[in-house]
């Protein structure tokens, strides 16, 4: 691994510039696993709705991020839905599950009130447009993972 060090200007301090890859593991929490397991044994998404400001997040997740109030009411959200944005990436790594290009877009799911973060399939970079139909492509053998849902493509 590459390192560089240099003197701050003016100071007797050193920099020390590196890149450190860090694993990590934690817990899905008691919400995550519902929506990792309806996932993986029913091809269902599932979101979270908040009972005081009736917001739905997909992935679900156990706390509001506008009121900060507790989540556990799961509620099944369309596997379709509006692409907001995308890009792009033409490298990859060692952290990326597929070979490159891999177009990652933010979509929001018919049903849902934010942005979901996956990768797009079965579409050319040139024929991305933001706003277009999308669909979830569930896996034939999921493990209760985000990447359950190979990818979603456009709605034909
Ligand atoms: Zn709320």
């Amino acid at each position: 691994m590459a390192t560089v060090t240099e003197k701050l200007e003016g100071m007797d301090v050193w920099l020390y510039h590196g890149r450190i890859y860090i694993p990590n593991t934690y817990s899905a929490g008691a919400i995550g696993s519902r929506f990792l397991i309806e996932l993986r044994d029913n091809k269902r998404i599932m979101g979270a709705r908040c009972p005081a400001c009736n917001r739905v997040y997909v992935p679900a997740r156990s706390v509001c991020k506008d009121c900060f109030g507790q989540l556990d009411e799961l509620v099944e959200v369309s596997s379709r839905g509006t692409l907001l944005t995308y890009t792009v990436c033409q490298r990859g790594s060692r952290v990326q599950p597929v070979e490159t290009p891999i177009i990652y877009g933010i979509i929001q799911l018919d049903g849902a009130d934010n942005g979901f973060v996956h990768m797009l399939g079965e579409v050319e970079p040139e024929q991305l447009r933001i706003g277009m139909r999308v669909q979830a492509v569930f896996k034939e053998k999921r493990e209760a993972s985000i990447l359950d849902i190979k990818y979603f493509k456009p709605l034909g």
